[in-house]
């Protein structure tokens, strides 16, 4: 049987789609985008964090794990250490823990039990005109598991939309594309080789995928986080403006969205490097001017998001 691996389920959401939705986000990314605000979506495996706002020194979970005290985990006065080459992921460290300072991030689904969750709160897509958003990470990787998945959801008429970054092959994208009413589209940055400079990866299939999900009528939404220094260069802005107005018939909307600092903690329980530790937020004004830029050319553009 096909199973999936998530990181979360947001319920309630009113960003991922028309309506009140849930949004499912899926493990594994392809990308390593510096701006990324869900680092514990990158891997495709579970992780490991610790939380220090919550920890207690108890110590019951240097005692809990199998491999040894002190020997994957270290507290020290600088907080907790992880040897994650040698952890197991086991989660007997997580369960020990009485004030739930360490946690396993990833859940496995098959798909009956995870469309029986999602259909709990049928009444509010129902009355919102919402549905089920699949997000990650990128939910792509686990096509496997959305076709086992999205035929359930089409059953019981819940409306599908597919938060991708657009960077898997187009086999994937045909496979599930019949049960898909909307699909949101992340582009970021137009240039290929600023694209893979600032994510691992060039735009070129990602366009091209862009442009296959437009030509099979399908509804779209645009995302693109505006990110100092990489993203918000106003010909980067325009370059997407065209290529939504020229290539993408089928947009209905762009969303602008400013660069957001939230993420930030999470690298650190991941001992992850977040290489925009000292990035502003941008002011209104600053985003007003880059969604003008958008919107002379692409009049769906609009944005959103905290500023200072
Ligand atoms: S997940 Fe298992 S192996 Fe890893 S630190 Fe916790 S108890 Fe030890
Ligand atoms: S594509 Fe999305 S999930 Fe993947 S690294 Fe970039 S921002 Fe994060």
């Amino acid at each position: 049987m096909t199973t999936g691996l998530t990181f979360n389920l947001q319920q309630f959401s009113t960003e991922d789609g028309p309506g009140i939705r849930t949004t499912v986000f899926l493990k594994g990314c392809l990308l390593r985008c510096a701006w990324c605000h869900n680092p514990e979506g990158l891997s495709p495996q579970r992780d490991l964090v610790w939380h220090d706002t919550r920890c207690i020194a108890a110590r019951a979970c240097l005692r809990a794990c199998p491999v040894g005290q002190d020997s994957i985990l270290s507290l020290t006065p600088r907080g907790m250490t992880i040897d994650r080459a040698c952890c197991t992921l086991c989660g007997k460290c997580a369960d020990a823990c009485p004030a739930a300072a360490l946690e396993i991030i990833g859940k496995e689904w098959n798909a009956e039990e995870l469309v029986a969750e999602l259909l709990k709160d049928r009444v509010f897509y129902e009355t919102s005109g919402g549905g089920i958003t699949f997000s990650g990470g990128e939910p792509m990787l686990q096509s496997d598991f959305l076709c086992a998945v999205l035929p359930r959801c089409k059953d019981a008429r819940l409306h599908i939309a597919l938060d991708t970054c657009g960077a898997v092959a187009w086999e994937r994208y045909a496979r599930v594309l019949d049960w898909i009413d909307l699909g949101m589209f992340d582009l970021k940055i137009m240039d290929s080789a600023q694209h893979k400079r600032a994510t691992g990866i060039g735009s070129d299939l990602i366009l091209d995928n862009a442009r296959r999900i437009a030509h099979a009528r399908k509804p779209m939404w645009i995302r693109t986080p505006v990110v100092p220094g990489y993203t918000d260069d106003p010909a980067n802005i325009a370059a997407i403006a065209r290529f939504i107005r020229d290539e993408l018939p089928t947009v209905e909307r762009w969303d602008l969205l400013a660069y957001t600092n939230l993420g930030k903690p999470k690298y650190h329980r991941l001992d992850l490097p977040y290489t925009l530790e000292n990035a502003p937020l941008y002011t209104r004004g600053e985003m007003e001017n880059a969604w003008r830029v958008a919107a002379e050319i692409a009049p769906v553009a609009r944005w959103s998001g905290a500023t200072r």
